[in-house]
């Protein structure tokens, strides 16, 4: 029998490839030989309670001990108790949800699906530039055609893509004080010239994440609220890079004064990188049947153990405070980068997710200094960072676990000021 290589995604760091990381401690990561690396990226963007916070550990070794999985057909109150705690603390329009999801990308299509059956529409408005999985489906409402040339089934008929609101690399070439926000106005010509007549919903990242940590300017959530709600259009927030006090808020749509219908949740919902995710709505849109949506391991208990533990600490601690207030603070230092690097053309972002948009001279993207930036930072500065793969490839991430304090995001802001620096000397 021929053996086939098991192939392992590989990060753009090499110092992150080998398997040599034995053990997380808060927002760090440590080697085998002692070497102590921040994590500057949380992850996958799903730590913010960091690797091992133990309110965390706790629920889950205490429900793993209970019992780790029930069938569906079992009542338990595990999860229509997580389910009230996570909708008591959701916007006020926000009153039903749905708990059968493990990912993202899952939960999305769920919204979707929600979107479709209670209106009887098709079409799902998405932006260039967004990520909402990997799924077939959600590869093919996301804004990226690499994702989904080798995947025929990746290209939905009832898929609708429009600009995205990123005004450093305005789609209309625009600039931000004169455009009158055409990424919003143009909507209208999308519907009456690309669309079958029936749309059914448009999905929005409040910042997105992927395509470069793009953050709409001020009125876009309003002015996309007024558009949906004058063409009877349902709004889904992908919270799930957004989500879970990301930004100072347990919810960005909040941030950003914005009242979607359907919200999806994943990657920091579960605190420690537990899997779990979930789907919040209105009432009026609770209509889908058990069959309609679900999985084996939906709603289990040990996920579900450490969603409650997580939003407890979120919600009785000082974390959202501090990350509000030091996420101001993460701002400035990285808007001083900007001032020091030629190489930085934007800094942008809310809390505790920030972007540096790597630019040449011209203004167009560097995607391999981004990539030096973060292998030098990794391999020489104990930062682990990320970049922005379906984007322009040219954003570095910056991106701590919420419980960063003030001295850790000053260690990793002249951390990857050393590594950008680096960069610049070697040309
Ligand atoms: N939506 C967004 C905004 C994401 O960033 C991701 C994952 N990167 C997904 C959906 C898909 O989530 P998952 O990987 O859990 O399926």
């Amino acid at each position: 029998m021929s053996r086939v290589a098991l192939k392992v995604l590989s990060d753009s760091s090499p110092a992150l490839n080998a398997p040599q990381f034995i053990r997380g401690e808060g927002i760090h990561l440590i080697r085998d030989d002692g070497a102590v690396f921040v994590d500057a990226a949380s992850g996958t963007f799903n730590l913010p309670l960091g690797y091992n916070h133990p309110e965390i550990v706790e629920a889950v070794v205490e429900q793993v001990r209970r019992y780790s999985h029930l069938s569906s057909t079992i009542r338990t109150d595990r999860g229509p108790n997580a389910l009230d705690e996570l909708i008591e603390q959701a916007p006020s329009n926000i009153q039903a949800g749905w708990f059968r999801d493990l990912t993202g990308s899952t939960a999305n299509e769920c919204a979707v699906k929600i979107a479709q059956k209670s209106s009887g529409k098709t079409d799902i408005l998405s932006l260039f530039l967004s990520h909402h999985g990997q799924t077939q489906f959600t590869t093919a409402i996301s804004g990226n055609s690499f994702r989904r040339k080798q995947f025929p089934d990746a290209l939905s008929p009832h898929s609708i893509k429009m600009p995205a609101p990123y005004c450093h690399r305005c789609f209309f070439n625009a600039t931000p004080s004169s455009c009158g926000m055409m990424c919003v106005e143009k909507i209208g010509d999308f519907l009456e010239h690309a669309s079958s007549g029936s749309v059914a919903c448009m999905i929005v990242e409040p910042i997105l994440g992927n395509g470069g940590n793009i953050v709409p300017p001020p009125g876009y959530f309003q002015a996309i609220s007024k558009l949906c709600a004058e063409n009877d259009i349902l709004m889904i927030a992908d919270e799930v890079q957004t989500g879970m006090g990301r930004t100072g808020h347990l919810f960005a749509s909040e941030a950003f004064d914005w009242k979607p219908n359907i919200i999806t949740l994943a990657k920091g919902l579960g605190g420690i990188g537990i899997p779990v995710a979930a789907v919040l709505y209105e009432a009026r849109l609770d209509v889908l049947d058990s069959h309609d949506h679900s999985f084996t391991s939906g709603a289990n208990p040990v996920a579900l153990a450490a969603m409650t533990a997580t939003l407890k600490v979120l919600r009785s601690g000082e974390v959202l405070a501090d990350v509000r207030r030091n996420g101001v603070k993460l701002g400035a230092l990285l808007g001083a980068l900007k001032e020091k690097h030629r190489s930085i053309g934007d800094v942008r972002g809310l809390g505790y997710m920030w972007g540096l948009e790597i630019d040449k001279p011209d203004g167009s993207p560097d995607v391999s200094r981004t990539e030096a930036i973060i292998k030098a930072a990794a391999a020489s500065h104990n930062l682990i960072l990320r970049g922005s793969r379906y984007g322009f490839g040219n954003v570095v991430k910056v991106r701590p676990p919420l419980i960063a304090t003030e001295g850790d995001l000053e260690t990793i802001v002249t951390r990857l000021s050393r590594a950008i620096t680096d960069v610049e000397r070697a040309g």
